[in-house]
């Protein structure tokens, strides 16, 4: 079957169509921009541009895709988590070509699609994976048994998520807003060993992480470097607190594999755009016997395929579609893939 996915959740409104494993098209349109000047989504404007955006983003997707909307078999759509404005746009566009193209509609968690879309770059996962979610709202580790039914939650940030630590960061460097994409490559001008900022919650024993001490350390690193008059090191403060972020994430998400007996690790969301993440966790994996695999960046940050991509999983497992009466959920858990 030919799935629709919509995907509303923050500032990037998203349009994919797959079968099965295949992404057959997909365009995302961003409120990104109209967002920079004020260091993070405004959840008004984001809903405004939602609106604006959807239905010339559907058009450009069937078009990518080759496809009619008549040919769409079923659609799926981003249920939660995610701002409640935004969420409304989506869901309630999605109602609209559910009933319009008289096909079911499954109402999918965002966290899930994060995963799921890894399927359409590296086929079928194994079963089971961990999974590494690192994106601009959490920072989670998975076990996922299915993708459809049976995913759960190994640990979480218990402040800030990985993401948004490199937002704020990137506020104290006066780098531009979102903060991961120049961080990454003001780091890659810097010495990571030059400043050692704090590893959150290092060998604790749990898969939970924290953030929100090690941006406190940078803040306090940038203020006595002001105060002594001198330039801010900003390849080097970058090189060093992004060697502090990857260096637990990998660390944590190896022993959730090596505890839980998996072979294969998944990492998704935004920030496994990141370059030294990516190399750092390959490195790790390599020595453990671990298989990873990581999407390429543009799957990583939000768009509609990965919604189709778990909508397809949804569908393949003959879960009963959401009702018409779908309602968002702001805070929508990882444990729950398909919304009622
Ligand atoms: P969630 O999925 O939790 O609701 P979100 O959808 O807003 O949050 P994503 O779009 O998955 O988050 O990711 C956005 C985040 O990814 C931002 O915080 C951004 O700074 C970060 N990011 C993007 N590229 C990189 C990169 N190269 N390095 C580090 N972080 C990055
Ligand atoms: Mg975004
Ligand atoms: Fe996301």
């Amino acid at each position: 079957p030919l799935i629709m996915g919509i995907e509303t959740s923050c500032d990037e409104t998203g349009v994919g169509l797959v079968r099965g494993c295949e992404l057959l098209g997909e365009d995302v349109a961003s409120s990104v921009a109209e967002h920079a000047r004020f260091g993070g989504v405004v959840p008004e404007v984001a809903s405004r541009a939602h609106l604006e955006a959807m239905v010339p983003t559907v058009r450009r997707a069937l078009d990518a895709a080759g496809v009619k909307a008549s040919d769409v078999d079923a659609i799926a759509v981003t249920a939660g988590p995610g701002l409640a404005g935004a969420l409304l746009v989506g869901v309630s566009a999605a109602k609209a070509y559910a009933m319009a193209l008289g096909v079911p509609l499954y109402g999918v968690n965002h966290l899930i699609g994060h995963v799921a879309v890894d399927q359409l770059e590296h086929g079928p996962l194994p079963k089971p994976a961990v999974a590494l979610l690192v994106s601009g709202g959490h920072t989670s580790l998975l076990l996922v048994n299915d993708l459809a039914t049976d995913v759960r939650s190994l640990g979480d940030t218990v402040d800030d998520a990985a993401g948004e630590a490199y937002d704020k960061v990137a506020r104290l460097l006066d780098l531009p807003y979102p903060g991961g994409p120049p961080i990454d490559r003001a780091a890659r001008e810097g010495d990571p060993e030059a400043i050692r900022f704090p590893r959150g919650k290092w060998g604790d024993g749990t898969f939970d992480f924290s953030f929100s001490g090690l941006k406190t350390a940078v803040a306090r690193w940038v203020e006595d470097v002001g105060r002594a008059g001198e330039a801010i090191p900003v390849a080097d403060i970058a090189a060093g607190f992004q060697e502090s972020v990857v260096d637990v994430l990998t660390r944590k998400a190896v022993d959730a594999c090596r505890e839980h007996g998996v072979g294969h690790l998944v990492i998704s969301g935004g920030v496994a755009a990141n370059s030294r993440l990516r190399a750092l966790a390959e490195e790790r994996c390599t020595a453990a016997g671990i298989t990873l695999r990581v999407p390429r960046p543009k799957l990583c940050t939000d768009n509609g395929a990965m919604i189709a991509a778990l909508g397809a999983e949804v569908v393949a497992a003959g879960l009963p579609p959401s009702r018409l009466d779908l309602a968002t959920d702001t805070s929508l858990p990882v444990s729950v893939p398909l919304a009622p």
